[in-house]
């Protein structure tokens, strides 16, 4: 069985949304917020730019302290790339 195999019943699916949407940061002020396209990107002048949008980013602050303590990141994030998924 492959992880695309797996099925959840309602119960387990809400918990599963739950616990992502639990984790999300509450940025308002997100420059990223919305375009993902931006920032999950692995073209270097792509993470140049989103990078960028992350230093003038009004977030930047609390973004990285979220960032600081997720176990995995991929794209850019606070205004460093992460190429693949990290584990700390
Ligand atoms: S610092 Fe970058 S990744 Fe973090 S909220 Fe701002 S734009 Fe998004």
């Amino acid at each position: 069985m492959t992880g695309a195999d797996v099925r959840l019943d309602g119960d387990a699916t809400v918990a599963l949304l739950a616990t992502v949407l639990r984790d999300q940061p509450k940025l308002p002020r997100a420059l990223c917020a919305g375009d993902q396209d931006t920032f999950d990107c692995t073209d270097g002048a792509q993470v140049q730019r989103a990078v960028a949008l992350c230093g003038v980013c009004p977030e930047l602050e609390r973004c990285t302290t979220w960032a600081a303590g997720q176990r995995q990141l991929v794209g850019v994030v606070a205004g460093k790339y992460y190429r693949h998924k990290e584990w700390k």
